[in-house]
């Protein structure tokens, strides 16, 4: 997995004007709600593709500085263990290609887990690399395939023509995992734009 995605977090006016790099984290994946309700608890879990950390409202910058990236390793240590390798990735897509698409002679050189949030995967042709968003750990494993298949076969169909189209229709379960992968957006667009939240920053 490629840690070479950094963003910064800028705090709000007004605050005691600290800045964290949090590696690894693509912009508006986290997502900082402070609770009047929470005195001390802390928590953290997926939506969609972000994750929500819920502190005291009452905490310092300094204790927010220093707990955040402890919530963001732990949920990513869950998802881990959930997930596939990226080893287990490449294998897989060259599975899916000798059963559904034996015509297609080009084999990807890796594929990579990567914090995407606008697509679900993404294939370059000229050095065979595919790179799966990381919104699909812990998907069921129709939708991994149908989006492993989907870039794999990018390989030999540069665009998504009538052939590409037409091997594409060859996964068999093509409406089940494009309705999965509409309902994890539309999961998202619902809870759209966490910026006017109340309480909320966007890291
Ligand atoms: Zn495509």
């Amino acid at each position: 997995m490629t840690l070479n995605h950094s963003i910064t977090h800028v705090v709000n006016e007004g605050d005691d004007g600290g800045e964290v790099t949090l590696p690894g984290i693509s912009e508006g994946e986290i997502v900082v709600l402070r609770s009047k309700r929470r005195k001390k608890s802390i928590s953290a879990y997926r939506q969609g593709g972000r994750i929500i950390i819920s502190i005291p409202a009452r905490m310092s910058k300094a204790d927010e500085r220093s707990v955040i990236p402890e919530m963001i390793a732990k949920i990513r240590a869950q998802e881990a263990g959930d997930s596939p390798s990226e080893t287990l990735l490449l294998d897989r897509a060259v599975q899916l290609l000798e059963e559904f698409a034996p015509e297609i002679i080009q084999r990807p050189k890796s594929v990579n887990w990567r914090a995407m949030r606008e697509r679900w995967g993404s294939c370059t042709s000229v050095d065979a690399t595919i790179r799966i968003s990381d919104r699909l750990k812990g998907a069921p494993s129709y939708a991994l395939d149908y989006v492993l298949f989907h870039e794999v076969i990018h390989l030999h169909y540069f665009d998504h023509g009538p052939e590409f189209k037409a091997a594409l229709a060859r996964f068999p379960e093509e409406s089940r995992a494009e309705a999965y992968l509409e309902g994890f957006e539309a999961a998202e667009r619902r809870y759209m734009p966490p910026a006017v939240l109340p309480g909320a920053q966007v890291l």
